[in-house]
Order: C-alpha cells, then sequence, then structure tokens
C-alpha cells in the first residue's frame, strides 16, 4: 500500500491550493481527482464567465463614452477564446505538473476506505492526513415543470456555444447576474427570477441596487443569436412569488 504524508481529494481551487502548499513544504503528497484538475472554476465557472464578461463589458463601456464608436461584438471569437482559456476541457499539462512537482496523481473518483484509507484508480492510499475538497454541485428547485424543459447549470451556461434567443435565470445572486449579463448583453431576452426582493441579496444594498440599470444595454449583437438549444422559462417558474427582473430592453 503507498502511504503519503497527506492525499487530496478533489482537485478543484481548494485541492489545489492545499497541494501547492504541502508540496512546496516538501510533503509526500497524492492528488485524487474524478474529472479535471482545476475544478470547477477552471472549466465551467469563474475562468469562462470572466471570459465571457469582458467583450460585452467593454462594447457597453465604449457606448457610454463620447466620441467612442461602439466596436461590434465576434461572439465567434469570444468563443473561441473562452475555449483556450478553460484549455478546451483538457488537464493534461496540470497533470504533467504535478507529477514534475512530485505528486501523484491519480484521476478517479476517490472513497474513503477507513481511517487514513483512501481508495481509488484501483489501489489503497494511506496518509497521515486526508483533505476533502470535493466542491459542491448545482442544485435543481423543486419548480413544477423544470423536468420537462431544457435545462442548464453553470457548465453549460458558461460553454454555451450559440447564444440562445431567450434564457431565464433562476437565481440573482452572484452567478445568476453575472450570466444574465453576458446573456443580456449577447442580445439574448434574458430574464432573472429571484426568490428574494432585490437581486444580490446577500450582498450589501448599496452594491446590489445600481446594477441593473447599468448592464441592460443590449443592442443586438454583430453575430446574430443562432437558434436556440436554450433553457426555456418553466409555466412554474414565471408564475413563482419571486421578483423578476426582464433584462433586455436598452437603457441608454
Ligand atoms: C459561473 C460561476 C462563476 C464563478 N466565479 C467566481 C469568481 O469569479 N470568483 C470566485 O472566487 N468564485 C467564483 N465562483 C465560485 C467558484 O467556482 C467555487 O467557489 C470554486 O470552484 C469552489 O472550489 P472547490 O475547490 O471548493 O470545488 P470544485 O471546484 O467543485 O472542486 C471540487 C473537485 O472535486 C472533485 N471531486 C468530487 N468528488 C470527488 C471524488 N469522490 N473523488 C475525486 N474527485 C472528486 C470534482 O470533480 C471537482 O473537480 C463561480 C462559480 C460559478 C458557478
Amino acid at each position: 500500500m503507498d502511504r503519503f504524508d497527506v492525499i487530496i481529494i478533489g482537485m478543484g481551487c481548494g485541492g489545489d491550493t492545499a497541494a501547492g502548499r504541502l508540496l512546496a513544504a516538501g510533503r509526500r503528497v497524492a492528488v485524487i481527482e474524478r474529472e479535471l484538475i482545476g475544478g470547477e472554476c477552471s472549466y465551467w465557472a469563474c475562468i469562462p464567465s470572466k471570459t465571457l464578461l469582458r467583450g460585452p463589458e467593454v462594447r457597453a463601456e465604449a457606448g457610454r463614452a463620447a466620441g467612442v464608436a461602439t466596436p461590434a461584438l465576434d461572439w465567434a471569437g469570444l468563443r473561441d477564446y473562452r475555449d483556450f482559456m478553460v484549455r478546451h476541457l483538457d488537464d493534461s499539462a496540470q497533470v504533467k505538473g504535478y507529477e514534475q512537482a512530485g505528486a501523484t496523481v491519480i484521476k478517479d473518483a476517490a472513497r474513503l476506505a477507513g481511517p487514513g484509507q483512501v481508495e481509488a484508480g484501483g489501489q489503497l492510499l494511506e496518509a497521515d492526513h486526508v483533505v476533502i475538497a470535493t466542491g459542491s454541485e448545482p442544485l435543481r428547485p423543486a419548480v413544477d415543470g423544470l423536468d420537462q424543459v431544457t435545462v442548464w447549470t453553470n457548465r453549460e451556461a458558461t460553454n454555451v456555444h450559440d447564444i440562445p434567443s431567450r434564457v431565464l435565470l433562476i437565481g440573482g445572486s452572484a452567478v445568476g447576474v453575472e450570466l444574465g449579463e453576458f446573456y443580456a448583453r449577447m442580445g439574448a431576452q434574458t430574464t432573472i427570477v429571484q426568490r428574494a426582493d432585490r437581486l444580490m441579496d446577500r450582498e450589501d444594498p448599496g452594491s446590489a441596487n445600481w446594477r441593473p440599470r447599468r448592464w441592460l444595454p443590449t443592442a443586438s449583437p454583430s453575430t446574430p443569436a443562432a437558434p436556440s438549444p436554450a433553457p426555456s422559462p418553466s409555466p412554474a417558474a414565471r408564475s413563482s412569488p419571486s421578483t423578476t427582473v426582464p433584462m433586455s430592453r436598452p437603457t441608454w
């Protein structure tokens, strides 16, 4: 049985940070990841979302500045750059990097097999410490009819190929708001349904209140919206008692 100082299960931001520090401190480390090293942030969350937001944001900024021609959006170019930024969903460089740094890398789902024991990749590993950094998964809310429409999570929404003509986002906190901003600015008819009485209700009210007025600018992008495999609004979601924020009308 291979023995380590630390076994890390899950190599998203959490596991990645722990692994980096432990390897730098000279510990014998095994890292185990069932999907891609880098986790949600690198491929389906922070990185693609911020990449997608930037172009439309610059365009909207230009639209508010006197004496500046409004640049055209190039969806195909932005999409290619997003794919580059998410490494085309390929973590082979990360696997190699960890191996070169001295870690044992196992690409498999891990299972705790006993105190200090982890099973993965057909092996039983043992360690003084086991770090569980397995992250979280999107919650599918109990909304009638949701199982009858196409539903995307952050994964489909951040790795979108064709901009849908209509998008309904359930949830108006940070992720819903930034995805709403992106889709609205790309020309999709976008609606956020939020159960609280304002967007980003977990944030300071001052930071939340101004945003919708500022980022609903969408003139159509230069690349027309493609036909949609899109999430369609479910009737039940539409009739929910939540705050509904339509986002498709130009405000300047
Ligand atoms: C659209 C979007 C945008 C975001 N933007 C930002 C941002 O700008 N800034 C920010 O700070 N945060 C942002 N976040 C939040 C951020 O993505 C998460 O906080 C972060 O990814 C959590 O990291 P983690 O390591 O805890 O989990 P994860 O990234 O989910 O990593 C957990 C890993 O564990 C693996 N795993 C699970 N079970 C097992 C098992 N049994 N065996 C082996 N491996 C396993 C999974 O495959 C996964 O790779 C965003 C989230 C979304 C959805």
